[in-house]
């Protein structure tokens, strides 16, 4: 089978596609044939190297895939199964979803909800099950769409855009936050109502006027710090990435004066009952013209290059990566 395989020397990652035997899989109850894993941010920090990602060498990238059961020790799973996979560090410390098949424990995986297959499961992938995690977030913290506009920064990338589909279609109003103009009349498709430039989340005041009823977060550094200050009183902001910057150059003033809820969202180790929620939810709200919209596909060879314009934030929406 051919897999992304990332070796380091000399202190560089370097990445290539390779001819794997399957019998060197690692250990795992089931072996899962992949046919889609998807490229997300920390993927592209893994195959440039950019970010330290991977914790040995050699290392198959690819932190989610969905394809169907080869072998299988574990009872839940069955030879056929569609299953997916995101996250418990696959592609960082344990072989991931960039090659023809990945071997896994049966506790890292999740059945393949109803009305998804593993091409949709990847568009939404884990920048979508992130998005799908912090919308979760805010209904938590009680925001309704009643309360007033909801901010999604970063929104063009994977995790921004699904949350900007997600909250559109669940009755928000939603703003985007984004960097690029050329990516406007796609967040419009999506169901922003407005886009403000990501130069207008430059430091500011510690307490600025209260324009949100709540944030979804994906940039960090001052964007963050810019979002907490424009927050109502008592709203929430789900924050969950750094393509920004991983500093928060904040006071506690929103938190202390304003009631602001600051919640983190991780992803990766999201305990089981949670995930099977989010997917549910994701398969019933997400609408069909998303799959259509969002995408762009590649191959494996391609992965190498597409990971380089995500980091030059040349990338759009979802990147999928046709494996099998
Ligand atoms: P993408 O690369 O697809 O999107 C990131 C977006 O952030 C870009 O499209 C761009 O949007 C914006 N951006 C890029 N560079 C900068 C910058 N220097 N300053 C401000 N904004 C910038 O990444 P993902 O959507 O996959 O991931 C987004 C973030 O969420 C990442 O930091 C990722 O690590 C994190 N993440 C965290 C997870 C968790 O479990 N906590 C899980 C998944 C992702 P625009 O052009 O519209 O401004």
């Amino acid at each position: 089978m051919q897999a992304l395989i990332l070796n380091q020397r000399d202190g560089q990652t370097h990445a290539a596609v390779e001819s794997l035997d399957p019998a060197s899989l690692p250990e795992g109850d089931v072996t899962v044939e992949v046919d889609y894993s998807s490229l997300n941010y920390k993927d592209a920090l893994a195959i440039t190297g950019k970010g330290k990602i991977v914790r040995q060498f050699p290392m198959v990238p690819g932190i989610d895939f969905a394809g169907r059961v080869q072998h299988s020790k574990d009872p839940r799973f069955h030879v056929g199964q569609s299953v997916l996979l995101t996250g418990w560090g696959v592609g960082e410390g344990h072989w991931g979803g960039l090659a023809g098949a990945a071997r896994v424990k049966g506790d890292w995986l999740v059945p393949m909800p109803e009305g998804l297959d593993s091409r949709k499961a990847m568009i939404i992938g884990t920048a979508g099950f992130t998005a799908m995690l912090c919308v979760m977030a805010l209904l938590d913290a009680g925001i309704t769409p009643d309360h007033g506009e909801i901010l999604v920064t970063g929104a063009s990338g994977g995790v921004g855009s699904t949350a900007v589909a997600l909250l559109h279609q669940l009755g928000y109003q939603v703003v985007a936050v984004s960097g690029r103009e050329t990516t406007h009349d796609y967040l419009r498709s999506l169901g922003a109502q407005r886009i403000l430039a990501r130069a207008e989340f430059g430091s500011g005041r510690p307490l600025e006027k209260q324009l949100w009823a709540g944030a979804i977060d994906t940039v960090g550094g001052e964007v963050l710090a810019k979002v907490l200050s424009q927050i109502h009183y008592g709203g929430c902001v789900a924050a969950c990435g750094l393509a920004g910057g991983f500093t928060l150059p904040t006071t506690v003033m929103p938190f202390i004066l304003r009631n602001v809820r600051l919640q983190g969202v991780d992803s990766v180790m999201t305990p089981p009952a949670r995930r099977y929620e989010a997917w549910q939810r994701l398969a019933r709200d997400l609408p069909s013209s998303f799959y259509a919209q969002s995408a762009t596909e590649i191959g494996l060879a391609q992965a190498v290059e597409y990971a380089e314009r995500i980091i030059n934030n040349q990338a759009r929406g979802r990147t999928l990566v046709k494996v099998g």
